[in-house]
């Protein structure tokens, strides 16, 4: 079935991706202003309008600084957790309206499937999203402190991984960040670090997985290179080379194509998991 990405804005500057399967399209996070977020749209030729629903991870305004304008103004619902509304005090906002979406009850837009997966953040409700056409499915995370056995669950047969690759934590704790907020990114409700990302492809990626995005690197305690070779290394040492992997920078990407069938004459395709 049909499924493909795009990231439209990735890490502090502003978070957003645009995915399409099925004749449906959908928002995951909003987090660029409302005027460049329709434009970035637009520059791909994506009408703002034609966005049947905005799907916010968490209310960080790195995640959702744009959604209610860019709702009221082109008239898509949001939907994310009872904490995201509250935290983002929308009862009182004049929007286009705001759906619940509780953990393991996905919803259905058109023929796409969203499901919520509770992830450790320091925010309220926070969400990983795992969405699905028919059996081709991407595994969406950004901002989470630690890989939890519940994450490895819903990821385990996504064809296409996109998950934050922060920092690395000797540039980190190295780097001129008050040790508070050092504390809050290292702990276990903060951000992931590169290795936190080359164990779990190690331990827990999918064997369906042949696309792996990195994403919402800091610009200070990361680098581009060490980042992909962390985890291209992790890759390697498994034997899983048919993995693509790639980086998103704060400008997004272009289309990612979802579950393309591997090359003939390479296995792969089973839906065998490896076991966390
Ligand atoms: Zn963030
Ligand atoms: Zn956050």
């Amino acid at each position: 079935m049909s499924l493909r990405f795009r990231v439209l804005g990735s890490g502090s500057t502003g978070n957003a991706t645009l995915v399409e399967g099925g004749g449906v399209r959908i928002l995951l996070d909003a987090g660029l202003g409302p005027r460049e977020l329709a434009e970035r749209l637009q520059s791909v030729g994506v009408d703002p309008a034609s966005v049947d629903a905005l799907f916010l991870s968490h209310e960080h305004q790195d995640h959702a600084r744009g959604a209610v304008s860019f709702s009221r103004k082109w008239g898509v619902r949001i939907c994310g957790s009872r904490g995201t509304y509250a935290a983002m005090g929308l009862g009182a906002e004049d929007f286009a309206g705001y759906d619940v979406l509780e953990a393991d009850k996905p919803r259905a837009v058109g023929s796409l499937t969203v499901r919520g997966v509770p992830v450790p953040h320091d925010a309220a409700g926070p969400f990983a999203f795992v969405v699905a056409n028919g059996s081709t499915s991407l595994g969406h995370a950004t901002d989470f402190g630690h890989v939890s056995r519940t994450f490895v669950e819903a990821f385990r047969d996504c064809d296409a991984v996109l998950v934050e690759s922060n920092h690395d934590p000797d540039l980190l704790r190295r780097g001129d960040y008050p040790w508070s907020l050092k504390e809050r990114i290292l702990g276990p409700r903060g951000h992931l670090s590169n290795q936190d990302v080359a164990r779990f492809v190690a331990q827990g990626l999918a064997e369906t997985c042949r696309t792996l995005v990195l994403a919402h690197l800091s610009q200070k305690n990361n680098h581009p290179e060490l980042a992909q070779g962390c985890i291209e290394g992790a890759l390697a040492r498994r034997g899983r080379t048919e993995v693509k992997v790639a980086i998103t920078d704060a400008d997004g990407t272009g289309w990612v194509e979802v579950g393309t069938p591997p090359p003939p004459g390479q296995s792969g395709g089973g839906k065998q998991l490896r076991l966390f």
